[in-house]
């Protein structure tokens, strides 16, 4: 199974992407895990994207395919990628997707979340201005997905308990 997980920062993607890769051995592959290990190694890639991913913008494509590429396998759920219309369309040149679970999620539980995760995890984008600088890539670059993935995919309500957004997808998934 060849799935993406899309939806606003700070509505679970990541949590939710890991349960359902353990349930359907899928592989996990997130762009941002993949940028934040590369900044935590200080690789010559960390340096370059850490100024963008502090200031909650986004790191240019050919960086981000490459990655992608890398890490691909035959069974996968996407999360965090692809984020925008150019590279959903690299994308189709590398693989098919299945199915595409949007989480939808009111803006002030996100915030809140995202409070939260930052006093928790310390992510270094969890800053009030990246936040906001994250939601306008989100609504601007990212969304147009939606339409593009309109026949594969399936929005589930991120703003319930984890487990119960975990439930809706599986049961979807069937
Ligand atoms: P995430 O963990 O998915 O929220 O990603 C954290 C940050 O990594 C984003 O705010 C971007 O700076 C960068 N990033 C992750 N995935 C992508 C992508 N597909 N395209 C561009 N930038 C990305």
């Amino acid at each position: 199974m060849r799935l993406i997980i899309l939806g606003p920062p700070g509505t679970g993607k990541g949590t939710q992407a890991k349960q359902i890769a353990e349930k359907y051995n899928l592989t996990h592959l997130s762009t941002g895990d993949m940028l934040r290990k590369e900044i935590a190694e200080k690789t010559e890639l960390g340096n370059k994207v850490e100024k963008i991913m502090k200031a909650g913008e986004l790191v240019g494509d050919h960086i981000i395919l490459d990655l992608v590429k890398k890490n691909l396998t035959l069974n996968f759920i996407l999360d965090g990628f692809p984020r925008t219309i150019n590279q959903a369309k690299a994308l189709e040149k590398l693989t098919k997707i299945d199915k595409v679970i949007c989480l939808d999620s009111s803006k002030e539980l996100i915030i809140a979340r995202l409070k939260g995760r930052a006093k928790k995890e310390g992510r270094s984008d969890d800053t009030p201005e990246a936040i906001e600088k994250r939601f306008k890539e989100y609504n601007e670059a990212t969304k147009p997905l939606l339409a593009f993935y309109k026949n594969k995919l399936i929005i589930v309500n991120g703003d319930q308990p984890i487990e119960d957004v975990t439930k809706d997808i599986l049961a979807a998934l069937k």
